[in-house]
């Protein structure tokens, strides 16, 4: 027994003794390589590097490039995570379009810091509040902040000349007649003016054609006559946009070759019930019928084969996107990004890089392109004498102010005689 145990404990020093050994020389071997590495590191302790996210206007666009933006993904009631319909393509040519500009979106587009004067020409895909509910926000905000030109409008058509774009930007118009008279000369209103270019919602048909670059329309089939979708095609690329629509011949058509498709995916049918409130009967109708389910979405994009196929307008959340994602993939096998507000993507013929923007919460005006015109006080409506007669006096408060920008401005600024 003894002489097994001493076996034994001989036999288990002498293994011992070999791993031992073997690991001094190993991690002598290693010791060197370590020492070795660690002369010359393979990112800089200082230097700047690539970052996975957008961070705007730190980038220069290349001049083949498109980069767009997801201004709003989500559904028709507003919510923080997700303002409704809106993309913002920027081309490598420094021209930006924005296509459709959903409830919410104006916020995401100033998040972006780019100058309003920039942001002057809308693409409306059909006149549901959700595709053009913050276009009054542009009209107001854009002008307000430097868009000293008309905001350009292109828009379909309705069946009825009171169902078409013009006429709802005519509305829109008149409803701001207040807020119009109360900045005339006060502030430059140069912006406050459109340019509506309506179109009849049954041709496909280029709707625009600058600068090389093609905007075309074609139509869709969605809630009633008169909803369409675009592609947009510069310098070899093709952008696809479609607003809202069931799966049609015309987007499998325009769509052709396309570098990114986007189109439309609504929540599942079970998540109409549970979320939207909607009655069986309702979700069926809507979310299959009206809209693009996941599943047909995925057959259309099986048919399109874009490069890259985008899908949206759906409550992206932990318990949607799963689901959304695996009826999409029991028809479509391709390269997909299932969109959320703030996604990018950078187009070119080399590749398509898709990211997430980083922005400022508290970001302020975007810088002005242009200087604003001074304004001629003769210009202001004023007040009646009985609004008049209420004002308090403050002049011994508020001279002041003007004495001080006199003084750090070099120019005389009198205090205004009532
Ligand atoms: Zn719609
Ligand atoms: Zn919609």
């Amino acid at each position: 027994m003894n002489s097994s145990v001493s076996k034994m404990a001989w036999g288990n020093v002498s293994g011992v003794v070999l791993i031992v050994l073997g690991l001094a020389a190993l991690g002598v071997h290693f010791a060197v390589d370590a020492q070795e590495d660690r002369g010359q590191p393979l990112i800089s302790p200082t230097d700047a590097r690539d970052r996975d996210f957008y961070a705007p206007n730190s980038e220069t666009l290349d001049p083949d490039e498109i980069r767009i933006i997801a201004c709003g993904t989500g559904m028709p009631t507003p919510r923080p995570a997700q303002a409704a319909a809106c993309f913002l393509m920027e081309l490598g040519n420094g021209e930006k379009f924005i296509f459709d500009i959903g409830d919410g979106s104006v916020e995401r587009l100033f998040a972006l810091g780019i100058p309003t004067a920039f942001l002057d020409k809308v693409f409306i895909g059909h006149l549901h509040g959700d595709h053009f509910g913050d276009i009054g926000s542009l009209f107001v905000a854009g002008g307000i902040a430097g868009r000293f030109s008309p905001l350009r409008i292109w828009g379909p058509s309705g069946a009825t000349p009171e169902l078409g774009t013009a006429a709802a930007i005519d509305a829109m118009e008149k409803m701001f007649a207040w807020d119009l008279a109360g900045r005339l000369g006060q502030t430059d209103v140069r912006g406050f003016t459109t340019e509506v270019h309506e179109f009849d919602y049954r041709k496909e048909q280029i709707v625009y054609e600058e600068n090389g670059v093609v905007i075309r329309s074609f139509p869709a089939i969605h809630a009633i006559d008169g909803s369409v979708s675009y592609s947009l095609e510069w310098n070899g690329l093709k952008i696809v946009f479609g607003s809202d629509t069931f799966p049609n011949k015309w987007f499998i058509r325009n769509a052709k070759n396309a570098d990114l498709a986007i189109h439309e995916c609504f929540i599942a049918v079970p998540d109409m019930m549970s979320k939207f409130r909607s009655t069986p009967e309702a979700a069926l109708q809507v979310g299959t019928q009206i809209h693009t389910a996941p599943e047909a979405f995925g057959k259309v994009m099986s048919m399109v084969k874009p490069r890259h196929a985008v899908a949206y307008h759906f409550w992206k959340d932990t318990d949607t996107t799963g689901p959304v994602l695996e009826s999409i993939r029991t028809t479509y096998g391709g390269p997909l990004s299932l969109a959320q507000d703030y996604m990018v993507w950078n187009v070119s013929k080399e590749g398509i890089r898709e990211r997430m923007t980083i922005f400022d919460e508290h970001s302020v005006n975007p810088p002005l392109a242009y200087p604003a015109m001074p304004v001629s006080p003769d210009e202001r409506v004023g007040y009646s004498p009985e609004i008049e007669a209420g004002r308090l006096d403050m002049r011994d408060v508020l001279e002041p102010i003007y004495k001080k920008a006199s003084e750090k401005l070099g120019r005389d600024f009198p205090y205004p005689e009532n």
